[in-house]
């Protein structure tokens, strides 16, 4: 019996003390708090398959483009409105903002390269996230799908094949100029096409041209997006956008400030 008690009281002992020693120790721990009075994140009900955002300005749902500038030239059918006769603008003028849309090159396969399903989302209307039917389509890599046309190629090709929907969702932080037009802040794409990383946080070099090397020109902080004609019949559903700001507290560098007063009041007196 001696023995026994032995072999157990002793673990069951040795648990306890450990048990107490750990609980004071976190008694004597500290939360760490930051201070700084954040606002409440807002409620929003996020999105499901074919639904927006609840905070989301939708600008297409299949029925009809009057959010758009001439998009009276496209052909809306089953839902789906068609690249035709000319590019669209959004009325309305976006910074800083996520966007969703989804897009289907033609099912029937024509032409080979940059002639084949492509179109384009133009932010600002200066810089283009490339459509192109890149399944089983070479072209120059910083120009097929999910490129940012002659900047970045997509990191991996997630293209489906031609006919079937695909979804690009688009984080685009814009570009900050200061007062004599220069650039303050480049602007970032970040891309998920069909839910897969393709922009990782892409620094824009400026606008993305054909014929010339990318170059910054000042602009407003707000610009209507583009969609783009480039003679092909590629279609698109359920666009939708969601602008953001800037999470700063009250005073920009108040975080900074305030992790170092944190710092300074633990440092040990001297
Ligand atoms: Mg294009």
């Amino acid at each position: 019996m001696k023995v026994l008690s032995c072999f157990v009281i002793k673990p069951i002992a040795a648990s306890l003390i450990a048990t107490l020693l750990s609980s004071s120790i976190a008694l004597a721990q500290k939360e760490f708090k930051s201070g700084i009075e954040w606002p409440e994140p807002k409620v929003v009900n996020s999105a499901s398959t074919g639904v927006a955002p609840s905070d989301a300005i939708v600008l297409f749902d299949g029925k009809d483009l009057s959010q758009w500038k001439n998009g009276e030239n496209w052909i809306i059918k089953d839902g789906a409105a068609t690249a035709n006769k000319s590019g669209i603008s959004t009325k309305q003028a976006f910074g800083d903002a996520q966007i969703h849309l989804e897009w289907a090159s033609p099912e029937k396969v024509e032409g080979t390269g940059q002639g084949r399903g492509n179109s384009g989302i133009y932010l600002m209307g200066k810089y283009e996230v490339q459509i192109l039917d890149s399944f089983v389509n070479k072209t120059y890599f910083d120009g097929q799908a999910a490129s940012i046309y002659k900047q970045y190629p997509p990191l991996v090709n997630a293209s489906r094949k031609p006919g079937e929907w695909q979804t690009y969702d688009i984080i685009f932080n814009a570009p900050r100029f200061d007062k004599e037009g220069k650039v303050a802040k480049p602007g970032y794409i970040t891309v998920l096409h069909n839910g897969v990383l393709v922009q990782n946080h892409s620094e824009l070099q400026g606008g993305t041209m054909y014929d010339r090397p990318p170059e910054y020109k000042a602009h407003a902080d707000k610009l209507p997006f583009e969609l783009q004609f480039h003679g092909n019949p590629v279609k698109f559903r359920n666009i939708w956008v969601r602008e953001f700001k800037e999470l700063l507290p009250p005073e920009k560098a108040s975080v900074a400030n305030k992790l170092k007063e944190l710092n300074k009041s633990q440092e040990p007196k001297k």
